[in-house]
């Protein structure tokens, strides 16, 4: 007998959570939430649709890890305390397995995270995760897109381009695991890196106050960036004999190869921001202490973006594409 949504959402999505800010969860028409006196609230909301932002046949457990995944980085990116989440998911068969191992994923990391999910809605269609995040953060304390000034330090945090070179492993494997036995062990790592992003909440909490913008890389470095100089009416000099390109994405794809994916491959959920140029360097310690981050390159006055080896000029791959323009 199908499991019907009432029963769906109580069995699998129902999970008690330990926050005293949730007065009312799941099972009502809607949640009640205690926002903490004087705190600014942050929501955010992002959608995977399979064939578009996963593969078919991706594992569950990694689909409701991703699905999370995507909206705590947001949150990450603003500055903001991850809290609460509601989601919609859309599935084309009520598989109790396949909802079993979504659940997992998808739990494990809220309750590393200690966010409660608050609301759930399920419909019969094709495989869609939607999820919205809400959370906290002081006025005036949030990170955003368009306070970057010429002069500032950029950077990016841990490995980008690790989780393009993932699926591009894993698209030449037609498989969809990162368990798969022909893979070795880098290409694992890789393969890792893109079904379980690890949002960077700590560092985005480590940069409130301190960092002039902030956002998270999502649609590739360089197309990211893109849009922050735009919000912040700037432009940015990457400097490419220091982009962090880390020794598993080397040994997969060369260095050249290896360069494009660091710059234009999607999926890394890392945050890029920028530093007060006179307090880069003390603060690139205490932030180093969250997870690696690299200085990439230099905000500068004129719009667009340039690229530069060894303080001589080159063209940054894709340059032509409306992004620059
Ligand atoms: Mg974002």
């Amino acid at each position: 007998m199908p499991l019907g949504e009432f029963e769906l959402i109580s069995r699998y999505f129902n999970r008690r959570s330990s926050r005293g800010d949730v007065v009312l969860g799941v099972g009502d028409d809607a949640a009640l939430l205690q926002v903490p006196p004087g705190k600014l609230l942050v929501a955010a909301t992002d959608t995977l649709v399979e064939g578009r932002h996963f593969l078919s046949g991706t594992a569950p457990e990694a689909i409701g890890h991703q699905a999370l995944a995507v909206n705590l980085s947001d949150m990450a990116a603003m500055g903001a305390e991850p809290a609460w989440a509601l989601m919609s998911l859309s599935t084309p068969v009520a598989d109790e397995r396949w909802l079993e191992g979504f659940a997992e994923g998808l739990y494990s990391l809220a309750e590393r995270y200690d966010v409660a999910l608050v609301g759930g809605d399920t419909v019969r269609g094709p495989l869609v995760v939607t999820i919205e995040v809400l959370g906290f953060v002081e006025p005036g304390l949030a990170l955003r897109r368009d306070g970057a000034c010429p002069g500032d330090a950029l950077y990016v945090s841990g490995w980008p381009g690790e989780a393009a070179a993932g699926l591009e492993i894993l698209k030449s494997a037609q498989s969809s695991s990162a368990a798969d036995a022909s893979l070795s062990e880098p290409q694992r790592g890789l393969v890792h890196r893109f079904l379980h992003p690890e949002p960077r909440v700590a560092l985005g909490r480590a940069l409130r106050g301190r960092a002039t913008s902030a956002m998270d890389v999502s649609d590739g470095l360089l197309g990211d960036l893109a849009k922050l100089c735009a919000a912040s009416q700037c432009g940015a000099r990457v400097d490419l004999d220091r982009l962090p390109v880390s020794p598993a994405l080397l040994a997969a794809a060369g260095q050249q190869r290896a360069e494009s994916l660091l710059l234009q491959g999607g999926d890394d959920y890392e945050l890029l921001f920028t530093l007060p140029p006179d307090r880069a360097d003390e603060l690139e310690s205490v932030l180093g202490d969250t997870c690696p981050v690299h200085r990439l390159g230099t905000i500068e006055p004129d719009r667009g973006l340039r690229g530069a080896r060894h303080g001589v000029e080159e063209k940054l791959p894709g340059a032509g594409f409306d992004h620059f323009a």
